[in-house]
């Protein structure tokens, strides 16, 4: 039988890395996570419980509630994928708006959640067989992944992703709104003192700026055969 690696797919925001790991995880029959969508559900939550004044997480509060917050990914048969659910209600639709992008890193900021999700996503990564995509996948969930994929674009080509993505499900935002969050989230995720988004020495970067869907799943594809080789 052929072996089940770990692979971690870290990078900017919007530069693709969830569509890429969920199509090789497809191609080659592993578990995929968006470990993004953990942070956006925590964040739903202590939205909804007035635990963020002003942009500005009230960090007790949170971490008074912190073990109220059950996160689980269920199969949707109806999309192909794995939607989140936050206490057994299913958030993958909510969890995408503007307003949780937008308070999302500053909660991703406390040390306490990170530990609580960085706890559970080693869980499902223990017998292998992983896709996990993130900004600390390669760096502190899974450091001895036998392949680490740091995945960029430009920020033009990411904003204008995101904005006709969000702009397809009737979203209403603007290019600006969508390109200044993410300028924002690079900043406090790749500056912030717990975690930081980091290139490890060992990942291999894959720029898509310029590379269409099937071009990144094809390098993808043959990085990994080359690990498992
Ligand atoms: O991947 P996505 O853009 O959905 O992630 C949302 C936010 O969650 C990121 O901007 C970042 O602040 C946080 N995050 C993180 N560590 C991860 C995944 C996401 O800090 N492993």
């Amino acid at each position: 039988m052929q072996k089940r690696i770990t692979i971690a797919i870290d990078g900017h925001s919007s530069c693709g890395k969830s569509t890429l790991a969920k199509s090789l995880a497809k191609k080659i029959n592993y578990i995929f996570i968006d470990s993004g969508a953990m942070y956006r559900g925590v964040t739903l939550f202590c939205m909804r419980n007035q635990l963020i004044e002003n942009g500005t997480p009230l960090t007790v509060e949170v971490l008074k509630h912190l073990s109220e917050i059950n996160l689980s990914f269920r199969y949707n048969p109806k999309t192909d994928k794995a939607d989140l659910f936050l206490n057994d209600e299913n958030v993958e639709e909510l969890i995408r708006l503007p307003d949780v992008a937008a308070n999302v890193s500053k909660i991703a900021t406390i040390k306490e959640v990170r530990q609580k999700l960085v706890d559970e996503q080693q869980k499902m990564g223990v017998k292998g067989g992983i896709i996990m995509d993130g900004r600390d996948i390669g760096s502190v969930v899974f450091p001895s992944a036998e392949l680490k994929l740091f995945v960029t674009a430009s920020n033009e080509i990411r904003a204008q992703r995101r904005f006709d993505e969000l702009v397809s499900k009737g979203i209403q935002t603007t290019f600006q709104e969508v390109y200044d969050n993410l300028v924002q989230r690079d900043e406090l995720d790749s500056n912030r003192t717990e975690s930081p988004l980091i290139q490890t020495s060992d990942a291999v970067v894959i720029d898509t700026t310029l590379l269409t869907r099937e071009e990144q799943l094809d390098l993808a594809y043959q990085l990994y055969q080359k690990t498992i080789a």
